[in-house]
């Protein structure tokens, strides 16, 4: 399908609102279009009045924007157009890479590297400031482009976003012309290159998006899809870390297809209770939602580390990076929230959480900050042991201003929140490394 003109997509648009109402009325991205829905080159075929399970017939695409801060910059400064560009922190400062151009990675600069080793790396690279507000704005030009085609839009980060089309199919054409138009308008209209990936699942089209970057354009059909797991390393699957693929090696399974073939027993050993999870992902199986922010129940930040932690200072301060980043995109979306939720993982992937209900709800960094503290301290006193990965989470969402509050008399809250604005100022500016508060 050629692109759409701007009047045509009105047209749709008017259209498309009020399938979208029917589509959120029937409480799942699946919407049945009672028309066969054929597209020309056969990609996406919806039955009629003989619906596919729900598993297989939603169409969801992954939008991930190729080095994104560093690919604007590069669009802001033309000079910096085929040049190794780093976006990051001062080497002098122990400033690490947000991101890096193509050019850079060449050299095998990545993300999170120190800056001086990518220096070291790349000496010829362009060092530049992060210019957080900037991104936020291009970012949100690129979901002007996401909303003419589907309200479905679950962002990953500034640069990814998960895009729920199912209902969208019957005014726009097939998930792969869709996904084509929206990378061509996202080239034509803001001079940047999306890599899209086109699936059944979240698991799939995130896969999918990166299996030819930059500059890519997959589409993972259910027939195929086993063929295309199969031979990628294990690592591809979703929380499979350095560690796990360490012990997964150490039985002698690197594929996906070996892992999907080992007997249940040994993967219990290796995964626990996450191990039908797992296996669910290795066969291309993946439930779940794309979720809106509007309609979105929790904000969740977690890591996964590279060696099992069990040092309380450790924790602490990985935690305090989470609530920082929760709480701000708290903030960001008007939202306030009830409910803390720790999520730690132990190195035999058991899982637990720990959580605190507030009397009123709270966008505050330090009301935030003490319930978790106190929920990690309490858990690290009674249960503490190696965890692989740690998480923090709000819940019990509302629009700001709504509730009454309790947890700190006036005047403290007014200055809680004065600091909570710097503070997202400085990292609206500067990036969200610029600045941490102390534990
Ligand atoms: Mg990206």
């Amino acid at each position: 399908m050629p692109a759409l003109s701007e009047k045509a997509a009105l047209v749709h648009q008017r259209r498309f609102m009020y399938n979208w109402q029917l589509l959120k009325d029937s409480g799942n991205d699946t919407f049945r279009s009672p028309l066969c829905q054929t597209s020309r080159r056969g990609a996406v075929t919806i039955g009629q009045g003989k619906p596919l399970p729900m598993s297989e017939s939603r169409r969801i695409i992954h939008v991930d924007m190729d080095a994104f801060y560093a690919s604007v910059e590069q669009l802001d400064n033309p000079d910096l157009a085929g040049k190794a560009v780093i976006v990051g922190g001062d080497p002098k400062r122990r400033g690490v890479v947000s991101a890096a151009s193509y050019e850079a990675r060449k050299f095998g600069v990545h993300s999170a590297m120190p800056t001086s080793q990518a220096l070291r790396l790349c000496p010829e690279a362009i060092v530049l400031p992060v210019r957080m507000k900037r991104y936020v704005e291009v970012s949100r030009h690129i979901h002007a482009v996401f909303e003419k085609f589907t309200p479905q839009i679950e962002p990953i980060s500034l640069d990814e976003a998960f895009l729920g089309v199912t209902g969208s199919l019957r005014l726009f054409g097939s998930a792969e012309e869709i996904g084509r138009t929206i990378k061509d308008q996202i080239k034509e209209q803001l001079h940047l290159v999306a890599s899209v990936g086109i699936a059944s699942n979240k698991f799939l089209a995130k896969l999918a998006s990166d299996l030819d970057k930059p500059d890519g354009f997959v589409i993972i059909a259910e027939e195929d899809k086993q063929q295309i797991l199969d031979p990628l390393p294990v690592g591809r699957i979703w929380g499979i870390g350095k560690v796990t693929e360490k012990a997964l090696k150490s039985e002698r399974i690197d594929t996906i297809e070996q892992l999907r073939k080992t007997p249940t027993e040994v993967l219990r050993r290796i995964f626990g209770e996450q191990t039908a999870h797992v296996l669910r992902l290795a066969r291309g199986i993946d439930d779940r939602k794309v979720e809106s922010w509007r309609e979105a129940r929790s904000i969740s930040s977690e890591q996964t580390f590279a060696t099992d932690i069990t040092d309380k200072d450790i924790l602490l301060g990985v935690l305090l990076g989470q609530v920082e980043d929760v709480a701000q995109r708290l903030r960001m979306n008007n939202l306030e929230a009830k409910t803390i939720t720790l999520k730690l993982r132990y190195d035999d992937f058991r899982t637990v959480t720990r959580s605190r209900t507030f009397a009123g709800p709270t966008d505050v960094t330090a009301a935030l900050w003490q319930q978790a503290r106190e929920a990690l301290l309490k858990w690290h006193k009674r249960s503490a042991g190696p965890l692989r990965l740690l998480g923090f989470g709000v819940s019990g969402l509302q629009k700001a201003g709504s509730g009454q509050r309790q947890l700190f008399a006036e005047p403290e809250r007014e200055k809680q929140k004065r600091l909570d604005k710097a503070f997202d100022q400085i990292r609206g500016k500067f990036g969200r490394d610029a600045l941490r508060r102390g534990k």
